[in-house]
């Protein structure tokens, strides 16, 4: 059996500060936390950003114990992810839409909205097509321009690991 080595301190804080130095369980919070392995380390002999969590040390065993299963805390991950991230609930729900999109299939999008979507367009997760034929009323484009995902875009919603859970 490998000895475990300690998490790097690098990555442990990157963890820590993902959860705000807290429980990241949304109705605990608690202020003691350890670094848990999602994926025990048994099972991984890793020490990997996505499968590690900070929790306080009463839900830390309530996970070893099974009663907070791997789906959960993967889920409790993913949430701190979305508080974190940049991008917006709406940026990520348009995201998660234009994800399950086929690949020819686009979102009408008022081009007057840009501004809820900037974040998006600065990442080049989208790609804004404006129809030839416009509509124009009183100097503003009135007709709605096609929304689409990129790679990028798609390659970021793949790595948030939905399909994993
Ligand atoms: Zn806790």
């Amino acid at each position: 059996m490998v000895k475990r080595p300690p998490v790097p301190s690098d990555l442990r804080r990157r963890v820590l500060v993902e959860a705000g130095h807290r429980c990241a369980i949304p109705t605990c919070r608690h202020i003691e936390v350890d670094v848990h392995h999602i994926v025990p380390w048994a099972q991984c002999q890793a020490h990997k950003y996505d499968n590690l969590i900070a929790i306080c040390p009463n839900c830390h065993r309530r996970a070893d114990r099974g009663e907070i299963d791997r789906k959960s805390l993967r889920l409790y991950k993913l949430n701190l992810r979305f508080i974190h991230d940049k991008y917006s609930q709406f940026e990520m729900d348009m995201m998660f839409e234009l994800h399950a999109l086929q690949s020819e299939q686009v979102i009408m999008w008022p081009p007057y909205l840009n501004l809820l979507i900037k974040r998006l367009i600065e990442s080049q997760f989208v790609d804004i097509e404006r129809p030839r034929a416009k509509v124009s009323l009183g100097g503003m484009q009135a007709s709605p321009d096609h929304l689409k995902i990129t790679p990028r875009g798609r390659q970021f919603i793949d790595s948030l690991g939905l399909k994993e859970l």
